[in-house]
């Protein structure tokens, strides 16, 4: 244990990006002014704002175009954003930590029993519930200090947590029946613990049993590298029975003799951190998950972000369901709180507010996306947006498919309706299965419409994403989709004022001109006049105003309408007060407001 990934170089500054990065966040990267930044996006020919998200390939454009050479873009995978971290360097503070023990070995060599038996001896009798579910690591007690217990139910659990590379075991137990000998299992327990740069500390079991050849089951070790202490070697080796107990003790004190040698420590002075180790739903719990700390301290009431996860710690208890207020390094929680499902082997941050954990939330599952299928705003909409002179008219879509190839083919057909570069479609985020509550999450406050093509939408995320005003639209034939992207797109265009000119007037009298009202009469030179139409008042080529008609009379009764070359009477409302003459000329038209259409 105890490697830091290393990979920077000195000479080369390194910025890591999940997919696409804002202008404001790469400026602040590459230690730039945004607007320095801005303006050289805007040289090439792209029209940013700060929030702006810029693709990995725009981004990597802009450094070269700075002259940044010594400047390096790599792509994050966000799965292991929180992963990556491994083994953080300790500081000065750093206080020593319970040693985190896996116990592994071959099926039916005792592993199983052996946690057992350890647990019953060495926890404090379980109150009335006890231990209700599978737990996946326990906390036991030998000469008053603790030492933490992965249960490891299968291998592939392992697999995962080297695949997030973190390395959280300290000691791994390889448990091993003395009358069955060492078992591919074995092997690949041995194999699993050398990779993992754990210590390795053998317990030989089933001593009791009659079959039991301790010094076969020795050498059958020594074989695959693993040299006892007492031949010479440095591996504990330590005959039990996990059935009648004996050597636990021993087991027990080896463990912590280790782990003094090993020297842990932790800090606990930073935000809390650890793994995620298991996550299931409960009814009237909703998420319930266990945690392994390892550093820092979380506490109820925190925020924490694991994956594209949040949640707020509602309820936290230890590996027996007793509550616990605050957990520190090496310690195994049960915590309530968490919105969704994050994954097993996540590695979880503590947050300071609900904003900070949500945004870094949505930004993993953003990047999570991004490896999906391609997301974000790409240099392609970039380019597209010197277009359009108003951002406002941007349309933000998440889009969620059955399979990766209807995402890719929503995606793509999206990116074809011809906007004529009025309406710029940006793709927020993409992603394989039904509508989730982070969907909804993303989408809130952006005006952002989440897609769902054959895909389903869960009640409780319905009534989330109309508590949130999102609009999430579920389709299962594409052309549907893409005439509704078509038609809201549209809507962003808004309305525009269109005015249709329906006839004209000669005024002959002029009755009464007051304030906000004009009485007149005239005769229809060209096309009618009806009630509620609107009357430009001319002079000459000059404008005097506007007034709308009220009323119109033919022979000094109300009438709905004079016709071309019919002389009559009308009564006219307006803002200001209107200098009328005789003389003057009346233009009548219409005047609607409506929906602009794409491509006009
Ligand atoms: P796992 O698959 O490695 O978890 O193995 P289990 O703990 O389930 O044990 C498999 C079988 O071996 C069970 O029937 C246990 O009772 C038995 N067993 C485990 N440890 C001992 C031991 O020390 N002595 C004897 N006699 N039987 C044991």
């Amino acid at each position: 244990m105890g490697k830091t990934d290393g990979a920077t170089d000195s000479a080369e500054k390194v910025i890591r990006i999940a997919g696409s990065i804002t202008v404001d966040e790469l400026a602040q990267a590459l230690g730039l002014a945004v607007t320095t930044l801005i303006g050289e996006l805007f040289k090439n020919g792209i029209v940013a704002t700060i929030n702006q998200r810029l693709d990995f390939e725009t981004a990597e454009i802009m450094i070269q175009e700075l002259g940044m050479t010594d400047v390096k873009l790599e792509r994050k995978n966000t799965a292991s954003k929180l992963s990556e971290t491994g083994q953080r360097e300790l500081s000065k503070n750093a206080v020593s930590r319970p040693p985190v023990v896996a116990v592994m070995g071959h099926v039916d060599h005792g592993k199983t029993t052996l946690l057992d038996n350890l647990l019953k001896k060495k926890t404090v009798e379980t109150e009335a519930g006890g231990i209700t579910q599978h737990i996946s690591a326990y906390q036991l007690e030998h000469d008053g200090r603790k030492i933490t217990f992965l249960d490891t139910p299968g291998h592939e659990a392992f697999a995962a947590i080297r695949q997030h590379g973190a390395m959280l075991t300290d000691i791994v137990v390889i448990v091993v029946a003395a009358d069955d000998g060492v078992k591919p299992q074995t092997v690949e327990a041995i194999k699993f613990a050398q990779g993992a740069n754990a210590k390795i500390i053998v317990a030989i079991n089933k001593i009791d049993r009659e079959g039991a050849d301790v010094e076969r089951t020795k050498a059958g070790l020594a074989e695959h590298g693993l040299m006892p202490e007492e031949w010479g070697g440095d591996i504990i080796m330590i005959p039990v029975s996990a059935k009648t107990g004996e050597g636990l003790e021993k087991l027990l004190e080896n463990l912590l003799l280790v782990a003094d040698v090993e020297e842990l420590k932790a800090d606990v002075e930073i935000p809390a951190e650890g793994l995620v180790i298991e996550s299931h739903m409960e009814t009237g719990k909703g998420s319930v998950v266990n945690l392994l700390v390892t550093g820092g301290e979380l506490r109820v009431g925190e925020f924490v972000v694991a994956g594209g996860v949040y949640g707020k710690i509602r309820t936290m208890t230890d590996f027996r369901g007793k509550p616990k207020g605050k957990a520190g390094p090496s310690t195994p929680v049960t915590v309530t709180g968490f919105k969704d499902l994050p994954n097993f082997g996540d590695r979880f941050l503590e947050y300071k507010d609900e904003k900070s954990a949500r945004k870094a939330a949505l930004l993993n599952a953003q990047g999570a996306a991004d490896d999906a299928a391609s997301a974000n705003v790409t240099s392609m909409d970039l380019l597209r947006m010197m277009n359009v002179e108003d951002n406002s008219k941007v349309f933000n879509v998440i889009v969620k498919g059955d399979v990766l190839g209807s995402v890719t083919s929503v995606v793509d057909s999206l990116k074809l309706i011809d906007t004529k570069g009025e309406v710029t479609l940006n793709i927020v985020a993409t992603g394989v299965g039904d509508v989730t509550e982070n969907d909804v999450y993303m989408a809130a406050g952006d005006n952002t419409v989440v897609y769902g093509f054959n895909v389903n939408v869960p009640t409780n995320i319905a009534k989330l994403a109309a508590r949130d005003g999102v609009e999430v639209r579920n389709f299962r034939v594409i052309y549907e989709l893409l005439d509704d992207a078509r038609s809201s797109m549209e809507k962003l265009l808004g309305e525009e004022v269109v005015e249709t000119e329906v006839g004209t007037m000669d005024v002959m009298g002029v009755f009464r001109v007051a304030k906000t009202e004009l009485i007149a009469g005239g005769k229809v030179t060209s096309g009618k006049l009806v009630p509620g139409v609107m009357a430009r008042v001319m002079r000459k080529k000059e404008i005097l105003g506007e007034a709308e008609v009220e009323s119109v009379q033919k022979e000094k009764i109300d009438a709905k309408e004079l016709i071309e070359n019919e002389v009559g009477g009308l009564m006219m409302k307006t803002e200001k007060k209107i200098l009328l003459e005789v003389g003057d000329k009346l233009e009548f038209f219409t005047r609607e407001k409506r929906q602009k259409k794409l491509g006009e």
